[in-house]
């Protein structure tokens, strides 16, 4: 049976990404190679929108989180964390891991902390570093990543975000959003396997490098030896040579379409998929959904985990469920990267249906395909 993921990451790689990774790989000390790595550093820059350095790590995404917190954050320098979910958690276990205490603003899972009630506890104390997500895998929800930052910045905190399942999907601009590092992974927007941490360092990011005056024991993970090194598009220790050469074949993908049009084509999908699955009673678990991953609560009395494991034993189609307190309540649907047709999200929302038909809810034979794809056309 032929699978397709259909996961919050890794996500599908395209047939272009596949056949880059089957090439024989360069010395990473070659004129070759170097010249490739220093194309794809230009266009990782515009990518990020920052007039900084992209800087890139065989981790991980939570591996340049790591780096993230183990450059920037000084000895006792208060930090402060927007969490809503496993992923701003995990900020604030890496910060604790480090001896830090972050001050932690809470919102319930399937909403987005607001800005206002961010600043205030920014006003109330200030913060040296403040950590973000953009987009909160674990529930499908999108932070206003601008506003937060601004108000971070405004109150003159460095801002640490992490944009792993929104590079590439959603509108992002690190510099014009506010955000000093911005951390991303390889197997989400970006469409490669797993293994590259790809970390955004801004103007003002570099400037506290320079400056210095980091406590934590990195070596690997300090990113003023990897941010200095990047200044001559090289790595000071063996990069993931065969996961750059696919790195460099799926920003052509994106440049090819337009960054822009990326990020429109993953709303669309986004929504003929929330139209579809709505209408066949599958009701949305995010009060602010990302277009990256969305997060479905099933009709009642049907299980989640059986409509995922229905969807891959009859459709070959690889979805999520919750994790940690959401398993058994969620089912979520990964759409990020270009291996994915509008066709896909209309498959996707029959089979759902099917799905629920099967578990036994009661619902119209064929709404849920047919509502995605009227979405689809009213949006093309
Ligand atoms: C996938 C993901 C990460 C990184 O996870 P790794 O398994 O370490 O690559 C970090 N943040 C978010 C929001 C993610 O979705």
């Amino acid at each position: 049976v032929t699978e397709k993921l259909f996961t919050p990451g890794p996500v599908e790689i395209p047939a272009r990404v596949l056949r880059a990774l089957a090439q024989r790989p360069p010395h990473h000390r070659s004129e070759t190679f170097r010249n490739l790595f220093a194309d794809v550093s230009k266009r990782l820059d515009r990518l990020f929108g920052t007039s900084g350095r992209v800087v890139v790590l065989a981790a991980s995404g939570t591996g340049g989180m790591e780096a993230a917190v183990a450059s920037f954050v000084g000895r006792d320098e208060p930090t402060i964390a927007a969490v809503a979910g496993k992923f701003g958690d995990r900020w604030t276990k890496i910060l604790a891991a480090y001896g830090h205490r972050p001050r932690v603003v809470r919102a319930e899972l399937g909403a987005a902390v607001d800005p206002p009630s961010w600043a205030a506890a920014l006003d109330a104390e200030p913060a040296g570093v403040a950590f973000l997500t953009h987009s909160e895998t674990s529930t499908g929800t999108l932070f206003d990543l601008r506003a937060l930052a601004q108000a971070a910045r405004a109150r003159g905190a460095l801002v640490v975000a992490d944009v792993v399942t929104s590079l590439a999907v959603h509108p992002l601009r690190q510099d014009d959003d506010a955000v000093d590092v911005a951390v991303a992974g390889s197997q989400k927007g970006l469409m490669l396997p797993p293994g590259l941490a790809l970390v955004g360092l801004g103007p003002r990011a570099l400037e506290r490098l320079e400056r210095g005056g980091r406590t934590s024991p990195a070596f690997y993970l300090d990113l003023k030896r990897a941010a200095d090194r990047a200044a001559d598009a090289d790595t000071p220790f063996t990069p993931a040579v065969s996961l750059i050469l696919a790195l460099h074949e799926s920003m052509s993908m994106i440049e090819e379409i337009g960054v822009e049009e990326v990020w429109r084509r993953h709303a669309r999908f986004a929504e003929a998929i929330r139209s579809g699955a709505q209408s066949s009673g599958f009701t949305l678990f995010s009060k602010s959904p990302a277009n990256s991953v969305t997060a479905l609560v099933p009709p009642s009395g049907v299980e989640a985990g059986a409509v995922v494991k229905h969807l891959r034993s009859r459709h070959g189609m690889v979805l999520a469920g919750g994790q940690d307190e959401l398993k058994g309540k969620i089912v979520r649907v990964g759409h990020m990267g270009l291996a994915y047709e509008p066709q896909d999200a209309v498959a996707v929302c029959g089979a759902l249906e099917d799905a629920a038909m099967t578990l036994g809810a009661t619902v119209v034979a064929g709404r849920a395909g047919e509502t995605a794809r009227k979405t689809l056309e009213s949006a093309a």
